[in-house]
């Protein structure tokens, strides 16, 4: 019992500087997007397509979490983003304090779009609000058709999912009608987006949804 307390109070703590992040982010107008997933999904492929896609159409900063390296921080930079990197030295998620200091190390000014790529484990990240406006979760056809039945949490707590690696369907055993309904049996207002980081499918429909930046669209 004990332990159940304690939990609740560090998320109770959390959720109060995720909510000072939050302002921040509203009183900017930063669009700020957690994006979680298991390791090697392509978090950071995302981005970089994301980057060519948007072709500097809009201001925008990343903050890298990782577990032990800043190869993801490199990466990204090359794209002329701003990048603050968070090692988190074997810790499993990102936490709202930890976002809060990498802001504080950003030059915010203009920016309107914010990724926190968080660190690759589709279990605690769904538990920790960083102030973002929504989380974005990453599931690749690699990891088969499943996932959203085995972490429902992730799932229910997202509002977007990528499909990413839709290049590699004929060669793995994901159906991806399955994976779009066992996504939506879970959370009905998912909003889904099938994409490849190979073949740049899917990235210019996404591109675009975030050009709109529609938070009540479902
Ligand atoms: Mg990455
Ligand atoms: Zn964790």
């Amino acid at each position: 019992m004990s332990v159940i307390t304690i939990e609740r109070k560090v998320l109770e703590k959390n959720d109060q500087i995720a909510d000072r992040n939050r302002r921040v982010f509203a009183e900017r107008g930063i669009f700020a997007l957690n994006l979680v997933s298991s390791p090697g999904s392509g978090k950071t492929s995302i981005l970089e397509k994301t980057f060519q896609g948007l072709r500097g159409e809009m201001k925008t900063a990343v903050i890298e979490g990782d577990v032990q390296t800043d190869l993801d921080a490199q990466r990204v930079t090359q794209y002329g983003v701003p990048v603050v990197q968070i090692v988190t030295l074997g810790g499993c998620h990102l936490e709202a304090n930890l976002v809060q200091d990498a802001l504080a190390k950003l030059d915010l000014t203009g920016i309107e779009l914010l990724f926190i790529e968080n660190v690759g484990n589709l279990v605690c990240p769904s538990n920790y609000d960083l102030g973002e406006a929504m989380k974005v979760v990453v599931l690749s056809t690699t990891e088969g058709d499943d996932k959203p039945l085995k972490y429902p949490a992730m799932i229910r707590n997202s509002r977007i999912l990528l499909i990413n690696k839709i290049d590699l369907i004929p060669y793995v055993s994901c159906d991806l009608n399955a994976l779009r309904n066992n996504a939506l049996q879970v959370n009905p207002d998912l909003k889904i987006f099938e994409i490849s980081c190979v073949t740049g499918e899917g990235i210019s429909d996404w591109c675009d949804w975030l050009r709109k930046k529609d938070c009540s669209e479902q």
